[in-house]
């Protein structure tokens, strides 16, 4: 078996987030809003590098891994707008009752704030209901912010509005 399993499942996992270091340390989550890039392979793209407002991501080469420097990041989402490959989240475990993920949506109908919607994990599972607390569009690429159970932001990655 590879020492990555998302390479047969195409499926990155949590654990093997962490063991590439593309996930933010606890601390970090603590303080607020912060980009999680799940983008670890070697790939001829950086569109995320030069739209970062704070200049947060940083890439040496076109095909490297694009590495976030949590400290400076905002957590403003524009890499979720982007990032091409659907790759880039916002997540906010900084809140005692919930916590707030932030996630890239393609797909009509589009949400207004105030829905609720179904929460998807990355298997297009359903893992439970959030709402919509934000959404705005760039590119015909809709960005929408929802507010999940606590402990579920790590988990959501994508939204399905019921019609
Ligand atoms: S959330 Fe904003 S500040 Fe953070 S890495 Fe993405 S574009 Fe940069
Ligand atoms: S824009 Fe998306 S796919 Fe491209 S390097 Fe950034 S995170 Fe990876």
């Amino acid at each position: 078996m590879s020492e990555f399993p998302y390479r047969k499942t195409g499926v990155v996992s949590l654990e093997e987030l962490a063991r590439l270091n593309l996930l933010p340390p606890e601390e970090r989550l603590r303080k607020g809003p912060v980009a999680i890039l799940e983008c670890p392979e070697m790939i001829p793209c950086n569109i995320c590098v030069p739209y970062c407002p704070t200049k947060a991501i940083k890439m040496e080469r076109l095909i490297d891994v694009p590495a976030v420097d949590w400290d400076k990041c905002i957590g403003c989402g524009i890499c979720v707008a982007v990032c091409p490959g659907l790759a880039a989240f916002v997540v906010d475990t900084s809140k005692n009752d919930f916590d707030y993920v932030t996630v890239p949506h393609e797909f009509i109908p589009v949400p207004r704030v105030g829905d609720e919607v179904v929460l998807l994990n990355k298997l297009g599972e359903r893992i439970g209901r959030g709402t919509v607390v934000r959404i705005w569009e760039r590119n015909k690429t809709y960005v929408a912010t929802v507010r999940v159970p606590k402990g579920l932001s790590m988990e959501v990655r994508a939204i399905w509005v019921k019609q």
